[in-house]
């Protein structure tokens, strides 16, 4: 199945996606549970609900605004840094410097705050006279169903509850700057999510085909297949002593081929167009605008 979160009519609403992706059937959940968009559905599941019946007529999709499909993560949106070997050497010199010696025992792990998220349509705010590196960052995105604590590498895809695409948006001047990564990767609007939740047992997540392009031009390439660490590894060291709950969100890093990494560097600026695919899930598409000055 496939859920989206959006506004109709002036109000949010969950529904689920024809198998065409052309319209919508809107559920039945009161406004408050709604206004959490797929987050409830999750959640509901987690109790062991059943889920809402479908309320009404089908809307086009193009007759309403997407918002990414969990508008508002109940917590930190966990994070994956240098999780493909080619991502790994293009910023060996930058951002991974001092880990090269790392690289096949532990994975980088850092998050980005809830508020950062927008829709997979919505403008991106470029965070000028704070910095002007910003870059693009193609990825498969895990939802976190059934929670847990020292989940196993055996067990840890009975956790999973679906997919969806992101771009962790990110300013590499900050996110170099702060040796910690989440300052540069929370600025407003830098998590375009989307175009909806995808469930497990529609979409093999562990061999997708992630791709981004900036206006037109193809910069990212790989399939998950290609990830250091796979996803019941990052589940299995994420939990360790942590407990996952319903909804947490896992974004697995992105494949070679950013900004960062081009010769010279590419970085992005007001006016670009950034396309986020990952084949079975749909893809996030945004506009870079500038935003309020600092
Ligand atoms: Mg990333």
């Amino acid at each position: 199945m496939r859920y989206a979160t959006y506004l109709s009519g002036g109000r949010r609403q969950v529904g689920v996606v024809s198998d065409d992706g052309q319209s919508l059937r809107p559920l039945a959940l009161a406004p408050r549970e709604a206004e959490r968009g797929v987050l409830a559905l999750i959640e509901r599941s987690a109790r062991g609900e059943d889920m809402p019946p479908v309320d009404g007529a089908p809307v086009p999709v193009a007759d309403v605004h997407l918002d990414a499909p969990i508008p508002l993560p109940r917590r930190n949106i966990w994070c994956v840094g240098r999780n493909y070997h080619a991502h790994a050497k293009e910023l060996q010199a930058s951002v991974f410097k001092d880990n090269s010696a790392a690289v096949e025992s532990w994975p980088i792990v850092f998050t980005k705050v809830p508020e950062c998220v927008v829709g997979p349509h919505d403008d991106v705010q470029l965070p000028v006279g704070v910095s002007d590196q910003i870059d693009y960052e193609a990825e498969l995105l895990v939802i976190i169903g059934a929670g847990g604590k020292n989940i196993s590498r055996a067990d840890a895809m009975k956790h999973v509850w679906g997919y969806s695409v992101v771009n962790d948006v990110t300013a590499r001047d900050v996110q170099m700057r702060h040796q910690q990564w989440d300052m540069g990767k929370s600025f407003d609007t830098f998590c375009p999510m989307g175009p909806w939740a995808v469930t497990a047992d529609a979409f093999d997540g562990n061999s997708a085909r992630v791709r981004c392009w900036v206006n037109g031009e193809l910069r990212q390439d790989a399939n998950v297949e290609n990830m250091i660490f796979d996803i019941p590894t990052l589940i299995e060291t994420i939990s360790r002593g942590i407990t996952l709950y319903p909804g947490d969100l896992i974004a697995t890093g992105t494949p070679a081929g950013v900004g960062m990494g081009m010769k010279p560097p590419q970085y992005l600026k007001a006016g670009d167009r950034v396309r986020v695919e990952v084949d079975g899930l749909g893809a996030v598409e945004n506009v870079m605008v500038a935003g309020d000055a600092c």
